[in-house]
């Protein structure tokens, strides 16, 4: 009797468990991301998303090119606080920003750019041809806090609305 409470304390391990048996279905964070591609694609249809991938990338394309012009622009007007200290750190400071505004808007857009290249080289189904008409069954897991330069889920598997033939995007 007195190893119920052990096992009792045992049986808080059965978390664990739970949660290997909860390993048969995706993890509730991976079909949230599923679902969100994949309804993304259904509501809109892969041409929309396609295109919405396309503006968006070019959206961090010119966010990245401002910066860098503000960074121009920046030096050319810290001149003027030149031989001043507050030149120097002025100078540090913003183009330290600008800089890193650049670098990630420019990863992001190569990043959407690539993989908007790679579904759409591979959106024609195998079996008939078809070209962006297909249902999204599943899609690489995704984190929540993944940044849009980790460019995820980078596959995505789908099967064709005319003939039913499955295949994988990415
Ligand atoms: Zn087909």
């Amino acid at each position: 009797m007195r190893l119920l409470p052990p096992e009792g304390a045992l049986s808080g391990f059965g978390r664990p468990g739970a949660a290997e048996a909860g390993n048969g279905t995706p993890s509730p964070s991976a079909s949230d991301q599923d679902v969100e591609i994949g309804e993304e694609i259904r509501k809109r249809g892969f041409r929309r998303w396609y295109e919405r991938q396309l503006i968006e990338g070019h959206a961090y394309l010119v966010t990245a090119f401002l910066a860098l012009i503000l960074l121009l622009a920046g030096y050319e007007a810290m001149g003027v606080l030149r031989g001043s200290p507050l030149y120097h750190v002025a100078v540090v400071g913003a183009s330290g920003a600008a800089g890193m505004l650049m670098w990630v808007s420019w990863r992001r857009f190569i990043a959407l750019l690539a993989r908007a290249e790679l579904f759409a080289n591979s959106a024609a189904c195998p079996g008939c041809k078809a070209w962006g008409k297909f249902d999204v069954l599943a899609a690489d897991s995704a984190g929540a806090d993944e940044p849009p330069e980790a460019a995820r889920p980078n596959w995505v598997l789908v099967r064709c609305r005319k003939c039913n033939e499955r295949w994988r995007l990415g």
